[in-house]
């Protein structure tokens, strides 16, 4: 699904967080939303899953205003795996991925056996089938992360929406969880602080900064020595990945000098 900002803008305050937001997401494409700390990357964001309504502007799902959609259309479209920790902390990690499926029949429905396979399907993909009836209040935050995502995977979107998927998550989970969003097919817009696992894993790389797009483009020729400088303040190159080819973040403290 392609998904288009038009000069959007939005905030909390009369100050927008984010402002006159203009890129187009190509359909089946991985994009990396990139930033400091504040730079705006949840608030965009946001403005997709319908969290907060752009001050300015329009998001457009296919060529479809967004916030005109009837909400449970986007939510069958549109899965999230969001920073803020969801309610309902009394459920089981299954049925929690399973509220992944009621934007496909009603709330109340119950699950058809295809459902439940899904579910099942989406457990095992993310790793968490051994944790099916554990209630998600006693996970560890990587685990809980793990859930969040196989739930967001139940919808069977066909445009993800990942706030910093790989919070909490050991190494191995960390690229699991990546492979498996790129391995999907379908458009995905990421919030990553690693400049390495965005390098890796993204068509795209947007570069917020002070709730502008400051960059757009692919990871070689965006994370340049000079934008790494300016926007992150750190010293840093791309290089190639010496076994897989892909493209590679290094990083240094500033202004240490190289040979
Ligand atoms: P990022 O995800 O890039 O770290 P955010 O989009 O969360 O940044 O935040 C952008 C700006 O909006 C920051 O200055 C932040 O302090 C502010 N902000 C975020 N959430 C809220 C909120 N709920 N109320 C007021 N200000 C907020
Ligand atoms: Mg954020």
């Amino acid at each position: 699904m392609k998904l288009t900002f038009a000069g959007v803008s939005a905030g909390y305050t009369e100050i927008p967080a984010v402002r006159d937001a203009s890129v187009t997401l190509a359909d089946g494409s991985f994009v990396a939303l990139v930033g400091p700390n504040g730079s705006g990357k949840s608030t965009l964001l946001k403005t997709v899953y319908r969290a907060l309504k752009p001050s300015a502007g329009r998001v457009l799902l296919g060529s479809e205003d967004l916030w005109r959609l009837p909400r449970r259309e986007v939510a069958r479209t549109v899965g999230v795996l969001g920073q803020e920790a969801p309610g309902g902390h009394d459920f089981t990690v299954r049925e929690s991925v399973a509220l992944g499926r009621y934007p496909h029949h009603g709330t109340f429905a119950r699950l058809t056996a295809a459902d439940e396979e899904i579910v099942r399907d989406c457990l095992d993909r993310c790793g968490c089938l051994d944790l099916a009836a554990r209630a998600l209040s006693t996970l560890s935050g990587g685990e809980r992360q793990r859930v969040l995502l196989a739930r967001a995977l139940a919808q069977q979107p066909k445009l993800l929406i990942l706030d910093e998927p790989t919070n909490h998550l050991d190494p191995e989970h960390q690229i699991s969880a990546l492979e498996l969003a790129a391995s999907l097919g379908v458009t995905v817009l990421a919030a990553l602080h690693s400049l390495d696992l965005a390098a890796q894993y993204a068509d795209t790389v947007l570069v917020l900064r002070s709730g502008r797009i400051h960059r757009a483009g692919p990871p070689r020729e965006v994370f340049e020595p000079a934008l790494l400088r300016e926007v992150f303040t750190v010293d840093g190159s791309v290089v190639d990945d010496p076994v897989t080819g892909a493209p590679r973040v290094l990083l240094r403290p500033l202004a240490v000098e190289g040979p």
